[in-house]
């Protein structure tokens, strides 16, 4: 089981097992989104970049 700090609040993130680099995972503490940027030799974590909810109009 992997374990990353999240980079907003210093939080303990538990990855899952099959997570990939590029997926997207939210903090628990402080809700942040955040990209799995790295799983080797230790995981890092980005702000995963702004998702535009915009659907058209
Ligand atoms: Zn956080």
């Amino acid at each position: 089981m992997k374990t990353a700090k999240c980079p907003k609040c210093d939080a303990d993130i538990t990855l899952a097992d099959d997570c990939e680099v590029g997926e997207i995972i939210s903090c628990d503490e402080c809700s942040a989104e955040l990209e799995v940027k790295q799983l080797e030799p230790e995981v890092i974590l980005d702000d995963a970049p702004e998702v535009q909810e915009d659907w058209g109009e």
